[in-house]
């Protein structure tokens, strides 16, 4: 999951607070608007904007009929954001998996996928830049993330050090399979050393297995990157 709205303009918004039950910073201003319980959370409401599917598994309730229909949203989708004040939105990429494996060739070409992050970051910035809080998030490919970079370092050079400097941090930022393994998942190490960019605590691979030499540790300790591991607490 990237926010768009975090990086981008480095807005902290209360859908930190119902993703990981607090501010991921631990900003403390926002501490008074987290649900102290899962009962005084407002019900998340899921709206499709397409009836647009071919997917019939048993376990879901859509009534498409695997064709065009007419009148849908296009990326009008912000202007209905707005104008229904709804205060999040997430955009998920196709996942092409299992009895979804037809839906491939219903992708978009990477060109389309490229203008629909133009229209999300343009859209996002207007928001920010009439004052408008919104939460945006795109989900299901990381690569937004590096776009995102690229696109600010046109814009505001200074703003893109910034988010860089949000990348992975600690041993997963020096290890040598780091192009396999992605980072691991994020919402663990948000959770063990409250930032979400830090060394996933799950991983139990050893500093020799991943490459980490001591000159390396030097340069992650010079960085101010030493995360303890899991194991090494007990
Ligand atoms: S989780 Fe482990 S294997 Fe994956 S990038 Fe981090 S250190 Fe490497």
């Amino acid at each position: 999951m990237i926010s768009i709205s975090r990086l981008y303009y480095g807005a902290e918004t209360g859908g930190d607070s119902i993703r990981y039950g607090r501010p991921s910073h631990g900003d403390q201003q926002l501490m008074h608007a987290i649900p102290k319980s899962a009962k005084e959370r407002r019900p998340v409401t899921v709206w499709n904007i397409t009836r647009t599917c071919n997917l019939r598994c048993i376990h879901c309730y859509t009534d498409s009929e695997a064709k065009w229909y007419p009148n849908e949203l296009t990326h009008d989708i912000f202007d209905f954001l707005e104008r229904e004040k709804i205060d999040r939105a997430c955009f998920y990429h196709l996942v092409y998996s299992g009895r979804g494996r037809q839906m491939m060739a219903d992708d978009l070409t990477h060109e389309e996928s490229r203008q629909a992050m133009d229209i999300i970051l343009e859209r996002t910035d207007d928001f920010h830049r009439r004052g408008i809080k919104k939460d945006i998030l795109t989900v299901d490919n990381h690569v937004d993330g590096v776009y995102l970079y690229l696109k600010l370092r046109e814009k505001d050079p200074e703003r893109a050090e910034e988010v860089r400097q949000l990348l992975l941090k600690g041993r997963c930022s020096a290890c040598q399979w780091l192009n396999a393994c992605g980072g691991a998942l994020r919402v663990r190490a948000d959770l063990v050393y409250k930032d979400p960019w830090a060394p996933d605590p799950a991983c139990y691979l050893s500093d020799e297995e991943i490459g980490l030499t001591e000159e390396k540790k030097k340069e992650l300790a010079a960085r101010g990157e030493e995360f303890q591991q899991k194991n090494q607490e007990k």
